[in-house]
């Protein structure tokens, strides 16, 4: 029996990519529905390719939009359009697998259906688990979905450890994820205010979405990857390390209890952490070339605790912070990180503001415990409004 896959975001990076690794397998995956946002013609063309049950799009206008080529195409394919219309899909009956590779805390909903409904949940979507925290592990235990890492770092965590998480407690000193240090990890942190989106985006080893890339030159991805870490592999922030490895050669390690090391190494290609993902716990190929050692040059590795470093990546304090806040502070961090770097991209603040929108946001949001979806779409929503009050200020 084929794997029935659903991909939310289907258009972006991450889902580009999901669909090249299936379409290597056809005997393995076929798709059931796939969704995004605003690229009608790129979903017209995934439809027309991979044939799915249902072609969602998040706003009716694209909905409407799509379903007249698709009908002027001939293709069978039911369109749908809306939030609620992207929960059904993920939770449909007929999916067995759901890529969540939505951006941002807007594919929260999406990921707590398809976990309440006991998926294979393959989680890219970071931003909807540092929102989620424990709310979305409850999900996932009790809708008895399977939760698969995509991010590379973790991944490659998940490739590390031992099979058995009941084991990971007694085994387990510290995980250690890897950062590239983007593409500012050389410059001279007073003269990141002038950096302009171009250059946030334009990464040394990965090509991504806009949104995750502005990311990972803050380095507030690592410190997402701090909080998702804590939560999907259930381990106290003390024993989460991050260190820079320029080549992205090595993408993340565990350090066990006898001092020995795991790691999982590769070419920095996403289609490897998407293939183990789908295929777990089988391996299927990627698409991706493997490393070749008579060509690798070297590794070397940073401190992020040095001056230098602290002073150009101050955000990635933030991650062990706000685990040590009550529990919505993740939630915070990420809604007020959102905002910022929308109004980054659309040059109404400069690059280095970024880190103090987040700050601010973070002292002037009351933080609560979240114990349901409704609360904490109210947090977040709270603290867009009080980042967005942040970002007004500092645009005049
Ligand atoms: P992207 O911007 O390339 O794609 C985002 C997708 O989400 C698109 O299909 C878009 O249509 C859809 N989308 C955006 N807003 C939406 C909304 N409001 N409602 C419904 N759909 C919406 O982003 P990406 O780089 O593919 O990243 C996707 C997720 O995966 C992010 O959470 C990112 O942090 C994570 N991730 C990406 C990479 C990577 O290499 N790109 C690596 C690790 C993790
Ligand atoms: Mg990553």
């Amino acid at each position: 029996m084929k794997q029935r896959v659903t991909v939310l975001g289907s258009t972006g990076s991450i889902g580009t990519n999901t669909l090249d690794v299936m379409a290597r397998h056809p005997d393995r995956f076929e798709v059931f529905a796939l969704t995004a946002a605003t690229r009608v013609d790129l979903m017209l063309q995934q439809c027309v390719q991979f044939k799915p049950r249902f072609a969602v799009m998040a706003s009716a206008p694209h909905g409407r939009e799509l379903a007249q080529k698709i009908k002027a195409n001939g293709l069978a394919i039911e369109v749908l359009s809306g939030p609620d219309a992207i929960k059904l899909i993920a939770s449909h009956e007929l999916t067995d697998t759901v890529m969540a590779a939505i951006v941002g805390a807007a594919g929260l909903a999406s990921c707590l259906a398809a976990a309440r409904a006991g998926k294979r949940l393959l989680l890219a979507n970071k931003e909807a688990l540092v929102v989620g925290g424990d709310v979305f592990m409850r999900a996932v235990r009790e809708g008895g979905a399977t939760l698969l890492p995509i991010d590379s770092e973790h991944s490659a965590i998940f490739q590390s450890l031992p099979e058995d998480p009941a084991s990971w407690p007694q085994r387990v000193e510290k995980i250690i994820l890897t950062s590239s240090g983007g593409p500012f990890r050389t410059r001279e942190p007073a003269t990141l205010a002038g950096v302009t989106p171009d250059e946030a985006c334009a990464h040394p080893n990965w090509v991504m979405g806009r949104k995750i890339s502005v990311d990972s030159a803050t380095m507030m991805n690592k410190a997402l990857e701090v909080i998702e870490a804590r939560y999907l592999f259930d381990m106290p922030a003390q024993q989460i390390e991050v260190v820079i490895h320029p080549q992205s050669v090595i993408h993340s390690m565990v350090q066990y209890r006898d001092a020995s090391i795991v790691a999982q190494l590769g070419t920095p290609d996403m289609r490897v952490p998407i293939a183990y993902g789908l295929a777990w716990p089988e391996r299927i190929a990627s698409g991706a070339q493997a490393l070749d050692f008579r060509t690798l040059s070297g590794m070397t590795f940073e401190s992020f605790e040095t001056q230098g470093h602290r002073d150009r990546f101050p955000g990635l304090q933030l991650a062990w912070e706000a685990l040590r806040a009550p529990a919505g502070a993740c939630a915070t961090l990420n809604a007020a990180n959102e905002v910022a770097v929308a109004a980054f991209l659309d040059k109404r603040i400069r690059f280095d503001q970024i880190h103090h929108i987040n700050l601010e946001t973070l002292q002037a949001v009351t933080t609560s415990v979240p114990q349901t979806l409704d609360d904490l779409l109210a947090l977040d929503a709270r603290a867009r409004a009080a980042a967005q009050r942040v970002v007004a200020r500092m645009e005049t």
